[in-house]
């Protein structure tokens, strides 16, 4: 085959000879007639050429479009199985935790949780520290098993500085009483440590600033076993957006360890209707702190 280069050279070379009175370079004299036939030889062969790498391209971009989608259709392929994986994860622990990112606090430097409580119950880090009356910290055994964490601190707790005072509190010694344990047996905590005024939901901005305090707490009590109370808690534990109603009837795990969600005791003292399915996320938690410490 001639190649492009070559055909272009020999037609200019055929047509200056055709100009010229035919004798070419290597002393050969041919007619005009047979110039004229050579060069459209030579238009032909090139033009052939230019159809063939033509089609050489459209194969090579045929099979580039072919490898394209394999590898589209192979990529779809392993992130749908990715996707079921997770969600299988997700379906039987509960959202997998990678991380908490509420707040950047490291994991407890302190030795003991006075020291801890010490060093951190003067914080303004937030406005809710100027409001408070008191700083309310968290309440029962420094090595307890099982820990049960709450929202923010209510007038009561505010005014005696200890987690679940008053009505709610009452409550849950009940609940704890089912399940055969006390409040010094156990350890309490809440995610806020000052009260937010007219006891309304935590601000991002608190959450963010006051949940490290939490996180260390855990760090030093090392309990085995988390019971969230109420939504608030569960969320900013589990880092999560998900509603009471899809947290509560599985195992979830935070940094490691198996937390379980109920209703806040508020909650229970504002709609009854919500004690048996409590009862029955306790009954829950009593069998696995059972399972845990034996
Ligand atoms: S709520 Fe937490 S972050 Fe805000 S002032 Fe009180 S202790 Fe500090």
């Amino acid at each position: 085959m001639v190649s492009d280069g070559d055909a272009g050279d020999a037609i200019e070379m055929l047509r200056r000879a055709s100009r010229t009175g035919t004798q070419l370079s290597g002393g050969l004299i041919i007619d005009r007639e047979r110039v004229s036939e050579l060069t459209n030889d030579l238009i032909v062969s090139q033009r052939n050429n230019i159809e063939s790498s033509k089609g050489s391209d459209n194969e090579s971009a045929r099979a580039e479009g072919v490898a394209e989608k394999n590898m589209s259709e192979q990529t779809t392929a392993e992130s749908k199985r990715e996707s079921k994986h997770e969600s299988k994860i997700e379906s039987t622990l509960g959202p997998e935790i990678t991380g908490i990112q509420i707040g950047s606090g490291q994991a407890a430097q302190c030795a003991s949780l006075d020291e801890h409580r010490a060093q951190i119950c003067e914080c303004q880090k937030c406005p809710l520290g100027a409001t408070r009356t008191k700083f309310v910290y968290g309440v029962g055994s420094p090595t307890a098993d099982l820990m049960f964490v709450g929202e923010a601190p209510g007038k009561n707790e505010d005014l005696q500085g200890e987690p679940f005072v008053g009505r709610g509190g009452q409550l849950l010694d009940k609940i704890l009483g089912a399940i055969k344990l006390t409040r010094s047996e156990v350890y309490i905590a809440n995610i806020l440590k000052c009260r937010p005024p007219g006891n309304r939901d935590p601000q991002p901005e608190e959450m963010e600033h006051c949940f490290p305090y939490l996180k260390e707490q855990i760090a030093i009590v090392k309990p085995k076993l988390i019971c969230s109370l109420g939504r608030i808690s569960a969320q900013a534990l589990l880092q999560t957006k998900l509603p009471l109603g899809k947290m509560r009837n599985q195992w979830h795990f935070y940094q490691g360890i198996p937390l379980r969600v109920t209703y806040h005791p508020a909650a229970l003292l504002r709609n009854p209707n919500f004690k048996r399915g409590c009862w029955e996320d306790m009954q829950v938690v009593e069998a696995e702190y059972k399972r845990l410490t034996s």
